[in-house]
């Protein structure tokens, strides 16, 4: 079965890295400038723990504290459905018009059934984002973003355990596309604004190439 979008309308770029690599940052900032409907799996399945009724709520949130992988038929879904409303939307600007549109699924996919599964059965991403620093820059961005996020998982002891997840389970994942060369790979060590010059470089190629095939 093709999977429901189609890639030559629907450009899904999907956006890699440790936990706190800076993944949301550059996300908003490609959203101001490129138009892009920017999906955060971690967003979506906090807003879905949130939901009054939701019957997934106490799962998400034991998975989110231990820095676990949240089942995929939860995480896919929230991404399928979001997408289906964004382009329901009609919004209009670059890449946007009846069918069409651009994505960023932030923090997807972290493991590789999840991988292939989207790929598969909801769109072929055409491109993976990945930011790369070391655990030591990420732990102190963490628990500085902590003091404001309110998020459960902003503690060192969930840190540490999604770290582990990261290096275990999403590294498969990242090693996967760039053996099939999809895989732009970013320091995100530097400020916020050389990390974009950076994203924004990779970002502006695929967007023509893409422009070009349709
Ligand atoms: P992620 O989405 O990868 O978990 P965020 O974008 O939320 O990471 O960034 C984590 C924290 O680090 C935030 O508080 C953010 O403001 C800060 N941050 C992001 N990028 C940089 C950077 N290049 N330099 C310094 N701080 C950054
Ligand atoms: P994030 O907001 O990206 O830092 O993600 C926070 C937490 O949400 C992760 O530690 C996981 O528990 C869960 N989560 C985020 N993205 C996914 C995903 N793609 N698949 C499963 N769980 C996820």
């Amino acid at each position: 079965m093709a999977p429901v979008f189609d890639k030559k309308n629907v450009l899904v770029i999907y956006v890699l890295g440790g936990p706190g690599a800076g993944k949301g940052t550059q996300c908003s900032k490609l959203v101001d400038e490129y138009g892009f409907c920017h999906l955060s799996a971690g967003d979506l399945l906090r807003a879905e723990q949130q939901r009054e009724g939701s019957s997934y709520g106490e799962l998400i949130r034991t998975y989110i504290r231990e820095g676990n992988i949240v089942p995929m038929e939860v995480t896919i879904k929230l991404l399928e459905n979001a997408m289906d409303a964004a382009l329901k939307e009609n919004r209009s600007g670059a890449g946007w018009s009846a069918g069409k549109g651009r994505f960023l699924i932030d923090g997807f996919p972290r493991k590789m059934d999840q991988a292939v599964k989207f790929d598969e059965e909801v769109c072929t991403a055409s491109l993976v984002l990945f930011y790369q620093t070391t655990e030591e820059v990420m732990l102190k961005r963490l628990m500085k973003r902590g003091e404001s996020s309110g998020r459960d998982d902003d503690n060192v002891e969930s840190i540490k355990k999604r770290f582990v997840t990261y290096k275990e389970t999403t590294m498969p994942v990242i090693n996967y596309y760039a053996e099939h060369g999809k895989v732009a790979e970013i320091d995100s060590t530097v400020s916020v604004e050389e990390v974009y010059e950076n994203t924004q470089k990779v970002v502006a190629k695929i967007l023509a190439a893409q422009e070009a095939s349709s």
